[in-house]
């Protein structure tokens, strides 16, 4: 008699997921306390839209990536969506180098998908533009699954998968985000 296998399973290579902390990119602290959510129906992608560096992805350019993460903190902060938001506005962002950066991470209101809809779906920005670097490589949609995955795992994230313009007249995620949202957000 053969004796049953018992394989244990590891997390396989694309489900490991980098996580850059606050203190890591050099988050600024919140001005005031997140409020707080207990679930979703799931997470809404965005992309910064407006000029990414066309390099950004070369490996050697990660360092960018936290100078514009740190950016948009400062941004969003200064109230350059017309008031000033508390901390950056998006949960999670996620780099073409497969980084995931935490911005206000699980069980927080995120300040982005526009109002009235924040509290259904968690924010995830990808850094990715509406001019140079505009098309995701597969270690940026890696990230995304990673960041989704996250929520879901940590922030009681629901199934659904939308973007920004679901809901809200915005031309974000861009149209190349968009279409792999459309087709299921799923690992390349
Ligand atoms: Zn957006
Ligand atoms: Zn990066």
């Amino acid at each position: 008699m053969v004796d049953m296998l018992v394989t244990r399973t590891f997390p396989r290579e694309e489900e490991r997921m980098n996580l850059v902390t606050r203190a890591e990119w050099g988050a600024k602290k919140p001005t005031a306390s997140y409020t707080s959510l207990r679930a979703t129906k799931g997470v809404k992608i965005h992309y910064t839209g407006g000029a990414v560096p066309a390099g950004l992805a070369e490996p050697a350019n990660h360092d960018r990536c936290a100078d514009l993460v740190r950016g948009i903190q400062r941004m969003h902060m200064a109230g350059g969506r017309g008031e000033r938001y508390i901390d950056i506005g998006y949960n999670l962002v996620c780099c073409p180098h497969r980084y995931t950066f935490a911005g206000r991470g699980p069980h927080a209101l995120p300040a982005a998908n526009g109002a009235g809809l924040n509290a259904g779906h968690y924010a995830v920005l990808a850094l990715l533009g509406s001019s140079g670097l505009t098309e995701p490589n597969d270690d940026l949609l890696h990230a995304l699954v990673d960041a989704i995955e996250y929520l879901r795992e940590h922030g009681a994230a629901g199934p659904e998968v939308k973007g920004h313009r679901d809901g809200y007249s915005t031309s974000c995620p861009g149209d190349p985000l968009y279409r792999w949202v459309k087709a299921g957000a799923e690992r390349p």
